[in-house]
């Protein structure tokens, strides 16, 4: 039978086994009613190109939640999608467009749509693609896409819902107005950015009388718009003028002073303009007075017929503008620096303005209230804890939410307005006619609603919700929601919010957030800073193992992760590792073993006590590892798993197992070594699905050769596939602290005296003599003599009772270890000719050195030109150096009298 290749070549094997699983069908679940499910819904990407390191992230952590899962033998759902992403697929589509100096405008609706859609198919295949390159064990064939049928019918069905309690309503509302989308956007959509701007202070003349009222404003623009000006009803500098009014320059219009306690008398002048279509707190101060709103700007940001000689001019134009014509008239006052927090599209990062508007709304409080309760008692859980508090605190305040969108790409809004009777059908499927008065005259609304709002319903409609389907029943509720913590209100919280409101359950039990990625100095990776890791690239050059691994060992969640190709390649080593480990061992597993052998995997009970002590810590691994995985601590399993298998399993068991080996020693080691890398590879496979599966099957085909019909196949099974392998469990009764006290000892002796044997620069192939005293492992440690020689390379080595131990005469290095004493004789240890080489080379390196900086401050020149710092630091490196070549001396004379030892 060939042996597996010397090296591990990931890109050999990685698509052969992915395609053998999916044909296999492991990744699709059987609905078992006596079982209960593990389900996740995939936080869909969107179809705006390519998957970057989150998704991988995400995406690894979700696949290691349901390999995990499925292992433990309940059927388990991980279900994949896409999103359609209205707002940010349509920007790029726009952009394609601008670059062929076109507008969507020119090529009309129907053109676009056609073209995103082209661009969303080709982006689903990339990104189903991606994720199988991951290893990601969806099950594609319940793949989904927010705008497919079964999840459109979803939201429309939600949408009358809620329409049909009350719940959502169209009006006239502040909202932000991205300019270049031209669509509103909701609160969450708009990221706040600060600005370093002007507050301009502005005299209005009072209509009257004599004087002014100065306004400060970092708009001075918007002034074309005010319909008031307010000042605190206490605030002494204007009590006289309330009720009077002031004319505003250029345009000559009157508006009132008014007084409004929310004014507070210490920002600016204490006097604040009132711009209601502009301003939100200006909105509401304006409802709350009956003031009129004047809409200054068309949807583009341009300024509109209310704005007299600035109509037509874009925003900013505007604002030079103003200021000039303000400047001739004497009517600026001053100008000061300020900086303030101004909103931006988080799609197109274009400044945001607000706007009075006609748009739909779901009034969330209601909502709100459900999902709070789902949390606060307990039914859902959100990993890390402290994201509750957050969540909590928004949706105490929750706010209106506008789901209406000026797009072109997204699920329309099911509302028909008549324009006979002027009413409105709401209606899930298509009405051929208005409800109230029949007419055939009905317009359905062209705008579409919010992308969150399909995401919101992703955890139901996916399942078949709002029919009553095998799968909705089954599988619904979902288990885990995990995802990052930068979309728990955009997107979390909605989905509570709406599973709750459209099904009366909740739509998972656990909300597992991860954090962001950042580079390996922790900073955000972004193209700008150019430390961004492609996640195709980082698989193609380490593997997606590899890749994995270092993406989520040691992490925690909701911990940001740092990430640099140090871990990449440490991930890869370890995968090297594993991969040499496991070719040793087939390699030791020849045919004339297995047949003289008993079944390898199946243990007898080990009499050797390194045995005991590899089966030991075996299955506290196991137990650890289980026990985190279910606290979901996924980084620390992997951790642990690493940790055993580096250190404990390849440094230590497998050294000392090649010994007995070399040695043919009865018992043999192999079958410990079998089962400790199977078990191993069943660990760790939910976390590095290749390597593992890859040799594990190697493993089986060694052990059980479908060719060979051997006596040992009668007793024992492995299953198909390792994906279908049981995780294993830990075996309590196999713990064995006495052979584990012993073990620890014997590698610690091993240390110190590899240790010592550096520091003393003993050449590697050199037998040294050491000498260990014990008390009550005596017996044990004698047991691993043969062990210690070879790996410290000490012979003799005497183990000895501390009652024998002899003061000795000779000079010697002892070495106080936790149990023992180990007396390293110092005579045959350090080769003293080499060592006095060496020490000597040294010193008359520094010598010369010495000599050169001599010179120089010997020379005249140098010291006339040279800055006094330099000379300063010429004398420094002068006494550092002789001092060095004073402790060389001294290490020299030693070298003749040791004087280390007792
Ligand atoms: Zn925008
Ligand atoms: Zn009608």
């Amino acid at each position: 039978m060939s042996e597996i290749p010397k090296a591990y070549e990931p890109g050999k094997t990685e698509k052969k086994l992915y395609d053998f699983w999916l044909k296999q069908g492991y990744f699709t679940p059987k609905i078992d009613p006596d079982k209960k499910p593990f389900v996740i819904i995939m936080p869909p990407p969107n179809v705006t190109g390519e998957l970057h390191l989150g998704h991988a992230l995400t995406a690894t952590l979700e696949d290691i939640m349901v390999r995990w899962h499925r292992m433990k033998g309940e059927p388990s759902l991980w279900l994949p999608g896409t999103d359609h992403a209205g707002i940010a697929t349509q920007v790029v589509i726009e952009q394609q467009l601008a670059k062929q100096r076109q507008t969507k405008k020119e090529i009309g609706r129907e053109k676009f749509e056609k073209l995103i859609w082209e661009w969303a198919d080709k982006s689903r295949e990339d990104i189903r693609c991606q994720h199988q390159l991951l290893g990601a064990s969806c099950d594609w064939t319940r793949e989904k896409f927010t705008l497919d049928e079964g999840p459109s019918k979803a939201v429309r069905t939600a949408f009358v819902c809620l329409y049909n309690k009350g719940l959502i309503y169209r009006g006239e509302r502040m909202i932000n107005w991205c300019p270049r989308c031209q669509t509103a956007l909701s609160d969450l959509e708009v990221v706040h950015k600060d600005v370093m701007g002007h507050l301009y202070y502005v005299l209005y003349p009072l209509t009257e009388s004599e004087g002014f009222v100065t306004v400060a404003t970092t708009r001075p623009e918007t002034f074309l718009g005010d319909t008031a000006v307010a000042v605190n009803p206490e605030d002494e500098r204007y009590k006289n003028l309330v009720g009077k009014s002031v004319t505003l320059p250029v345009i000559d219009k009157e508006i009132p002073i008014i007084a409004d306690d929310v004014v507070a008398a210490s920002f600016g002048t204490g006097a604040l303009k009132i711009t209601p279509a502009h301003d939100s707190t200006d909105f509401e101060i304006a409802q709350k007075h009956g003031l009129p709103l004047v809409n200054i700007m068309n949807p583009d940001a341009t300024m509109n017929e209310n704005t007299g000689p600035y109509q037509g001019l874009e925003r900013f134009a505007c604002r030079d503008r103003v200021l000039v014509d303000l400047k001739d008239r004497n009517l600026l006052e001053k100008i000061e620096p300020y900086s303030h927090s101004i909103g931006h599209c988080y799609r197109c990062q274009t400044m945001v303005e607000p706007r009075v508007s006609l748009q739909w709304f779901v009034q969330t409080q209601p909502l709100a209230k459900a999902a709070i309760g789902a949390v606060k008692d307990g039914r859902i859980k959100i990993i890390p804890e402290r994201f509750s508090k957050i969540y909590f605190d928004w949706m105490e305040n929750i706010k209106d939410w506008n789901i209406s969108r000026q797009l072109w790409w997204g699920h329309r809004i099911p509302v028909w307005y008549c324009q006979e009777c002027g009413k409105l059908t709401v209606s899930v499927d298509a009405p051929l006619v208005c409800t109230h008065c029949g007419s055939k005259q009905i317009i359905q609304d062209p705008d579409v609603l919010d992308t969150w709002f399909s995401s919101a319903l992703w955890t139901h409609s996916t399942l078949g919700w709002p029919e009553e389907t095998d799968d909705f029943r089954y599988f619904y509720p979902g288990s885990v929601m995990g995802t990052g913590y930068d979309i728990l209100f955009f997107w979390v919280a909605r989905m509570i919010m709406m599973g709750l409101e459209d099904t009366g359950e909740i739509p998972f039990h656990t909300v597992y957030l991860n954090g962001l990625i950042r580079d390996e100095n922790g900073e955000k990776m972004s193209k700008l800073r150019g430390n961004v890791i492609n996640p195709a690239e980082a698989i193609s050059k380490y593997g997606v193992d590899a890749l994995r691994f270092a993406l989520t060992t040691g992490t925690s969640p909701g911990n940001d992760i740092n990430l640099g190709t140090d871990k990449l390649e440490s991930s890869r080593n370890f995968a090297n590792k594993l991969w040499n480990a496991t070719r040793f061992i087939l390699q030791s597993l020849n045919e004339e073993v297995l047949e003289a052998q008993a079944i390898p995997i199946l243990l007898e009970q080990p009499q050797r006590i390194e045995d005991q002590w590899i089966n030991s810590q075996l299955n506290r691994l196991i137990k650890d590892v289980v026990e985190l995985m279910q606290d979901f601590q996924f980084g620390e399993a992997e951790q642990e798993i690493h940790d055993f298998v580096w250190s404990k399993f390849c440094d230590w068991y497998i050294e000392i197992a090649k010994i007995r080996l070399r040695g043919q020693l009865t018992p043999s080691p192999l079958s410990f070594l079998v089962n400790t890398l199977e078990k191993s590879l069943r660990l760790l496979h939910p976390f590095m699905p290749f390597i593992t599966e890859e040799l594990w099957q190697s493993l089986k085909m060694k052990l059980l050769p479908p060719d060979v019909t051997r006596g040992r196949s009668d007793t024992m099974t492995m299953s198909a596939s390792i994906v279908i392998a049981p995780y294993p469990l830990a075996d309590e009764r196999s713990f064995a602290p006495e052979a584990e006290r012993v073990l620890d000892s014997v590698i610690e002796i091993v240390r110190s005296i590899r240790n010592a044997r550096t520091q003393y620069n003993v050449r590697p192939t050199r037998w040294i003599e050491a000498r260990v005293y014990a008390d009550e492992l005596l017996s044990g440690l004698i047991t691993q003599a043969n062990i210690m020689e070879t790996l410290a390379k000490v012979r003799p080595l005497t183990i000895l009772g501390r009652q024998k131990r002899e003061p000795t005469n000779d000079k010697a290095l002892v070495l106080v270890l936790k149990e023992v004493e180990v007396v390293l004789p110092l005579a045959g240890m350090v080769d003293r000719l080499a060592e006095e080489q060496r020490l000597a080379k040294e010193s008359d390196e520094i010598k010369g050195r010495i000599a050169q900086i001599e010179d120089r401050l010997r020379d005249n020149a140098f010291l006339s030109k040279a800055p006094s710092q330099v000379i300063e630091r010429e004398k420094q490196k002068l006494a550092t150096l002789e001092d060095k070549l004073t402790r060389l001396h001294k290490e020299l004379t030693q070298l003749d009298s040791p004087s280390a030892g007792s």
